[in-house]
């Protein structure tokens, strides 16, 4: 007897499952599992963001934060140590490139130690384009080249996906839509090329790095807000006085209650909230981004609390309801996402010399760009900042719409999933299990990561996906222990 499974999407997320299946499955199986990883690319692990790169790219978050083995909080920092020690320091941010190797290794090891155990794991270099449901505890899926197979489990671990093109522009040579590999996608960059980069945030500031590193002088990033990122300083352990799981869990939490605790925890704290959420709406520039680096160095502990706090909101999320979700992901979420995917000192630095300089520039309130003799020409809300460049760079990163893909619209077409109000589609808390319009939870059927947007606080960080991991990953050895016996996967 087999269990067929299949993972849609070889990234972090799929990894990250099979690391805690082999964990949760301690001992060798009496029954056999084959799990089917359809990932097109070459190695499974990188996804989207850890693909090899220049190490100039860095993970936005410490080490300890990303690890796949929740209950090792070094397990990322130990693979290190033990492989490539002498060639990083471990008090900066480690290369995402390195980190996808991390993701690869443990991939290949932990697929042999499940082979030990009875379970098959394939890469299938395809990709998937569509799920049909066959009976309750079967569904067919077909993938590129025409091929159908047969699983009774499937995992939608698909990531998300850039925002394409935002102005229309991909006709043009001279505009880059996907930049990452930096390495492959601007190499031929040169230092006096007048580059403009749509987007402020930490896509750009990888792509400002790269270009500062190559000589490129003349950068500008061009957004809506004119801003960047918050800078995170050095992190220190807090306790939290009222953000604390037990009062939350005791009270019946809604956003206002949820807010006022936020405020009285900066208060007891003595951080001024104003000073770090309603920064006034400028365009960045060497002034205000000095003050961000200084709040950084001098009082990091308005970090501290988002970073304590942001595991117990996830908990919280779950218990607002569907009014205050959507007002809190449209008014309250762009202020709280820059400054929780704050940039690490080192980076803030280059760029403060580089806004010193004004070899770097930061125009806000872009309404448009469009190609102009040869060249591409920008205008903005105040039309005096209109200027024109030879290159121009999509860095404006994941597309908020994540349900807009060929595999998810079929699925949704055959109520196999529903969408969720604040994005994304309907999954199971706890397990990760589909949800269907008639509010039917499918075990048999699991989604992590971008796709689940709706159902959880922030879904887009290692933290968030090994902890997802681990529970969907401990459901599905159950359902399969429970159903083994049956006939049903005769
Ligand atoms: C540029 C960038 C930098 C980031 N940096 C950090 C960081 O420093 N720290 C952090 O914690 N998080 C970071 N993140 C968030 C990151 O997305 C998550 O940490 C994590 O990598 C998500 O993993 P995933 O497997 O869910 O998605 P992904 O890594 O995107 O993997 C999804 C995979 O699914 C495949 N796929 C998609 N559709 C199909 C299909 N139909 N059939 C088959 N395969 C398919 C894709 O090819 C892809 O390889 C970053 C994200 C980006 C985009």
């Amino acid at each position: 007897m087999e269990v067929q499974v299949a993972i849609i999407g070889g990234g972090a997320s799929a990894v990250s499952i099979l690391y805690s299946l082999n964990k949760v499955l301690d001992k060798a199986l009496d029954y056999r599992i084959n799990i089917d990883i359809y990932e097109p690319n070459k190695e499974v692990g990188r996804g989207l963001a850890y693909i090899e790169d220049s190490e100039i790219i860095k993970l936005n978050r410490p080490p300890i934060d990303m690890s796949i083995d929740i209950q090792n909080k070094n397990h990322f920092l130990d693979w290190v140590s033990k492989n490539a020690k002498d060639l990083y320091d471990f008090s900066e941010y480690l290369p995402r490139s390195l980190y996808g190797k991390y993701l690869n290794v443990n991939y290949l090891e932990t697929s042999t130690s499940l082979l030990k155990k009875n379970i098959k794991v394939n890469h299938i270099r395809e990709k998937v384009r569509g799920i049909k449901k066959v009976t309750s505890e079967l569904y067919k899926v077909l993938s590129s080249g025409n091929k159908e197979s047969y699983y009774n489990f499937v995992i939608l671990a698909i990531g998300g996906k850039n925002n394409d093109d935002p102005y229309d522009l991909m006709e043009d040579p001279n505009f880059i839509n996907e930049p990452y590999p930096l390495e492959e996608k601007l190499y031929h960059l040169k230092p006096d090329d007048k580059v403009g980069v749509i987007g402020s945030s930490l896509t750009a500031i990888d792509v400002f790095l790269y270009l500062k590193q190559k000589n490129v002088k003349k950068c500008t990033m061009l957004s809506r807000s004119g801003q960047l990122p918050s800078v995170r300083g050095l992190d220190s352990d807090i306790n939290l006085h009222y953000l604390k799981e037990k009062i939350l869990r005791c009270k019946n939490v809604n956003l206002e209650c949820l807010l006022t605790l936020f405020l009285k925890e900066f208060e007891e704290k003595s951080i001024s909230w104003k000073e770090v959420f309603l920064e006034k709406n400028e365009e960045e520039n060497y002034t205000t981004f000095s003050k961000k680096i200084r709040l950084a160095k001098e009082n990091n502990t308005w970090f501290d609390v988002l970073r304590e706090t942001h595991p117990i909101l996830d908990e919280i999320w779950v218990c607002l309801n569907d009014e205050e979700r959507k007002y809190f992901v449209k008014r309250l979420l762009p202020l709280y996402i820059p400054r929780r995917a704050a940039i690490p000192l080192i980076n803030a630095r280059e760029i403060l010399d580089s806004l010193e300089t004004k070899d770097l520039q930061i125009i806000g309130g872009l309404q448009r760009i469009e190609q102009y003799k040869n060249r591409f020409r920008t205008c903005f809300s105040n039309n005096q900042d209109n200027q024109s460049f030879d290159i121009i760079i999509n860095a404006t990163g994941l597309s908020g719409e994540n349900t807009n893909n060929e595999l998810i619209e079929t699925m949704l077409e055959d109520n196999l999933i529903s969408t969720h109000i604040a994005g994304g589609i309907r999954v199971d808390f706890n397990t990760g299990s589909v949800i269907s319009n008639e509010n039917k939870t499918n075990p048999n059927i699991k989604a992590i990561g971008h796709i689940t947007s709706g159902n959880f606080f922030v879904v887009n960080n290692l933290e968030f996906i090994a902890k997802k991991s681990f529970e969907i990953s401990c459901d599905l050895a159950n359902h399969i222990k429970n159903n083994i016996m049956s006939k049903e996967f005769a």
